[in-house]
C-alpha cells in the first residue's frame, strides 16, 4: 500500500537559479538558454552520414493482411503498406474523438495521413473511386491494373483510440530515474541494497572519479522503522564499497538532494572560500545542517543548485532520450510535452529529429531559470527534422514550490503549519517583466502554478497581458488567448473565483490527475476542509473552459509513464489499489472525468495546448495517422475501472506506421 503523506509529486523543477548561473561551468548539468556561448556550440552537430532507417524500408505484410476482408491466421501485423485499411472486429470500435462521428469502423490511412474514417463501404468506395483515378491516368483504364485495398482487422475486444498524449512530462529525468530506480525501495536498508548492486554492475565507477553515482526516486517518508526525517551523507557512507563514491540522489519529487560525503567534500571545494553559506544566504532553499551547524547531507529546492555533479554526456543524454521514447511508445504515447527543457536536452532532441530517430513527438517547453530572457536569441522549432516531429515554441516558467513540503505559494497559511503560506521563487512584478517579453517575442507561455496564490499571480498577469493586446488588435480577450494558448502547468489549488476566472479568459489550466490520486492522502490536512474544494478540481475546471478544453499529463518521472494510470485516475479518483479518502466511489467524486472527457484531454486538448488540433489529436480525415491499439475497451461503462489498469497497448502507429507492438 502507498500512501504517501508528504511526497509533494507536483513540481518538477530543474531550473539552477540566478546564483549558481554566475558559476555555469563545464561541469554543470544543466544549461541554460541564457548561456549564448554554449548554445552556439550547441547547434553545430556532425549529422549522420547514414541515418539509421526505422523500419520504414522493409514494409511487409504479413498474412493476417487480407485484401477482401476476412482475417486468416492471427498473427499480428508488424509493419503495413503504404496505403491501408484498419477495421474492427466489430462496428464503432474505433474511438475517434470528433464529435460529428464518434465511432467508426474503419480507418483508411495513406501513407502518415488519414484519408477515411468510416464504415467499411465508405473505405471501399473511396478506394474504388481512388483506384479508378489511378488506372485513368496511368495505366490507359485498364481495370486489371487496379490494386485491392490490404485491410488489417483487429483482434476480438480491441479498441483504437487516438495517438495518446502527455501534455506535462520530463523526458529525459524519466531515461535518468529507471537507470537506478530507487521508488520502490521500502527502507533506508533497501537503498543501500539497491546502491551496493548498482556499484557492482558499474565497476567503472571505481576507475572513473568523475563518474558520480546518480539517482532518483527515494521518499523518506515511506521507509520502514523510520521517523520521517532526512536521511544523512553519513547513511550513504555506512556500506564500505559505497564509502568514498560520489553519490547524489534525488528525491521522488526532484526538490531534495541526498549526497554523500564525498560529494560534500567537492561541493565546499568549489565554494567560494571553501565555505558553506548561511542559511540566510540560500535564498528559496535550505541546507539541512545538524546542531553544530555543518551540512547534513541534503540540499532543498535552491540550495540544490551548489551541487554540480559533472556534465550529462550527450551519449548520456542520448541514451536517456532513447528509453524514455521506446516507454513511451510502450505505453500508447504518440506525443509528450516535455515541461522545462534546457539548452542540452534541446540539443539531444533536435539531434534526433535531425536524423529521422524521434519516434514520437515532442513539443518541448524552453526551460527559463525565471530571471533571464532567452526568447530573442532561441530559434523557434516548428515542426522539425526529417519527420517533423519536433517543436520548440514555448517557454516553461515557474512561480512556486510544492504541497508537500509545504512550498505552494498560498493566499492563508497552511492548516497544518500557521507559521508558513509557502513560498513564491519570483516576484509579481518580475514575472510580469519575464512573461511580457516572451508574449512580445510570440512565444507560447506555460506556467508552473502549484497554490491558490501562485494561479492567482498568474491569472492576474495573463489577465493583464490579455486585456492589453485585446485593447490593441480590436479581438475580445478568449480571442486573444485562442490564438496564443497561455497555459497553467498544475493548476492544483485554486480558489473558487479563479477557476471561473481561468475559464472566463480563456486560459488552459495544464492537469495531472494522478496527482489528485498521489496527494489526496495528506492534501486535505496541509489546506483544511474549504480550499481543499477548489484543488485538484479538474470537472469544474473542464466545464468553465469557454471551449471545454483540459489537457491532461503526467508529470513522469514523478509519477508513471502509463498514461491510462492518468486516465485511471482521471475517471475513478481512487489510488491503484482502488481506494480513496472518501470510499471506492472516488476522492471527491463530483470532480471525476468522464471516460469521453479524459480521452479528450489525454489527445484533442493535449494538441491543442500544443497549437496542434488541426493535425493531431482526432481519428478524422487529413490528421495524421497516429493511434493506438487497446486490448480492451477502457471507454466502455461495461469495463470495470480496475480493469483499466489492466489493458495493454497492442500497437502504437505513429505518421500511420507501426512504431511499437503489432495489431
Ligand atoms: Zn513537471
Amino acid at each position: 500500500m502507498s500512501k504517501r503523506k508528504g511526497s509533494d509529486k507536483s513540481k518538477m523543477d530543474i531550473s539552477p537559479s540566478k546564483e549558481s548561473r554566475k558559476s555555469v561551468t563545464e561541469q554543470d548539468t544543466i544549461q541554460e538558454f541564457g548561456d549564448h556561448e554554449t548554445s552556439g556550440k550547441a547547434y553545430i552537430w556532425l549529422a549522420a552520414a547514414v541515418a539509421i532507417g526505422l523500419a520504414s524500408a522493409s514494409y511487409y505484410l504479413s498474412s493476417y493482411l487480407t485484401s477482401g476482408g476476412i482475417p486468416q491466421t492471427p498473427v499480428s501485423v508488424t509493419a503495413v503498406p503504404e496505403s491501408y485499411a484498419v477495421c474492427g472486429d466489430t462496428q464503432g470500435i474505433i474511438y475517434t474523438v470528433d464529435d460529428a462521428h464518434p465511432n467508426v469502423d474503419c480507418l483508411l490511412i495513406h501513407k502518415d495521413e488519414i484519408r477515411v474514417a468510416g464504415t467499411a463501404d465508405d473505405i471501399n468506395t473511396y478506394w474504388e473511386q481512388y483506384q479508378n483515378e489511378v488506372i485513368k491516368k496511368f495505366y490507359g483504364n485498364e481495370p486489371k491494373a487496379k490494386k485491392s485495398l490490404s485491410t488489417v482487422h483487429l483482434k476480438p475486444g480491441s479498441i483504437i483510440v487516438p495517438g495518446l498524449a502527455d501534455a506535462h512530462a520530463h523526458l529525459l529525468l524519466y531515461g535518468f530515474k529507471v537507470q537506478l530506480p530507487l521508488d520502490n525501495a521500502g527502507s533506508l536498508e533497501e537503498i543501500l541494497d539497491i546502491l551496493e548492486d548498482y556499484v557492482n554492475e558499474h565497476p567503472e565507477l571505481l576507475e572513473d572519479p568523475n563518474t558520480w553515482v546518480e539517482g532518483m526516486g527515494w521518499d523518506q517518508t515511506r521507509w520502514k522503522d523510520w521517523s520521517g526525517e532526512f536521511p544523512t551523507a553519513a547513511h550513504l557512507a555506512s556500506r564500505k564499497s559505497l564509502e568514498s563514491l560520489p553519490i547524489s540522489l534525488s528525491r521522488v519529487d526532484g526538490h531534495a538532494l541526498w549526497v554523500s560525503p564525498r560529494v560534500l567534500e567537492l561541493t565546499k571545494e568549489q565554494l567560494p572560500g571553501q565555505k558553506w553559506p548561511s542559511s540566510e544566504e540560500v535564498n528559496g532553499g535550505e541546507i539541512v545542517r545538524d546542531s553544530t551547524g555543518n551540512p547534513t547531507g541534503v540540499f532543498v529546492d535552491n540550495a540544490m543548485s551548489l551541487v554540480h555533479a559533472p556534465a550529462w554526456s550527450f551519449e548520456r543524454r542520448s541514451s536517456y532520450l532513447e528509453t524514455a521514447t521506446q516507454d513511451a511508445l510502450k505505453y500508447g504515447l504518440t506525443s509528450v510535452h516535455d515541461a522545462g527543457s534546457t539548452l542540452d536536452f534541446i540539443e539531444v532532441f533536435q539531434s534526433f529529429a535531425e536524423e529521422g530517430q524521434l519516434p514520437i513527438r515532442i513539443y518541448a517547453m524552453g526551460n527559463s531559470d525565471n530571471t533571464s530572457y532567452w526568447g530573442d536569441s532561441i530559434p523557434r522549432l516548428e515542426d522539425y527534422g526529417q519527420d517533423e516531429r519536433l517543436n520548440l515554441k514555448s517557454v516553461k516558467l515557474y512561480t512556486d514550490g510544492a504541497l508537500g513540503s509545504w512550498g505552494a505559494a498560498l493566499l492563508e497559511p497552511y492548516s497544518d503549519r500557521p507559521d508558513t503560506s509557502g513560498i513564491m521563487r519570483i516576484s509579481p512584478e518580475s514575472l510580469e517583466d519575464l512573461v511580457k517579453k516572451f508574449w512580445e517575442d510570440g512565444w507560447g507561455i506555460n506556467i508552473h502554478c502549484i497554490g491558490d496564490r501562485a494561479n492567482k499571480v498568474v491569472l492576474d498577469v495573463f489577465e493583464t497581458v490579455l486585456t492589453e493586446e485585446s485593447e490593441k488588435t480590436g479581438e475580445d480577450i478568449q480571442a486573444v488567448a485562442a490564438r496564443r494558448r497561455p497555459r497553467i502547468e498544475h493548476a492544483q489549488i485554486m480558489r473558487e473565483g479563479d477557476l471561473q476566472r481561468a475559464g472566463r479568459l480563456g486560459v488552459i489550466t495544464s492537469v495531472q490527475p494522478t496527482h489528485a490520486t498521489s496527494d489526496m492522502w495528506y492534501a486535505e490536512t496541509r489546506l483544511g476542509p474549504k480550499r481543499i474544494k477548489g484543488a485538484y478540481a479538474y470537472q469544474t475546471l473542464l466545464q468553465s473552459s469557454p471551449n471545454k478544453i483540459l489537457p491532461l499529463g503526467s508529470d513522469f518521472p514523478v509519477e508513471g509513464i502509463n498514461p491510462l494510470l492518468g486516465f485511471y485516475a482521471a475517471v475513478s479518483r481512487l489510488d491503484v489499489h482502488g481506494e480513496s479518502p472518501h470510499g471506492s466511489d472516488g476522492w471527491y467524486s463530483s470532480e471525476k472525468l468522464t471516460r469521453a472527457q479524459a480521452l479528450k484531454g489525454m489527445t484533442l486538448d493535449a494538441a491543442y495546448a500544443a497549437f496542434a488540433e488541426d493535425r493531431l489529436g482526432s481519428l478524422v480525415p487529413g490528421k495524421k495517422a497516429d493511434y493506438v491499439v487497446l486490448n480492451r475497451n477502457i471507454m466502455s461503462e461495461d469495463t470495470p475501472v480496475h480493469e483499466i489498469l489492466g489493458t495493454v497497448v497492442q500497437a502504437t502507429v505513429v505518421d500511420g506506421r507501426i512504431a511499437y507492438g503489432g495489431i
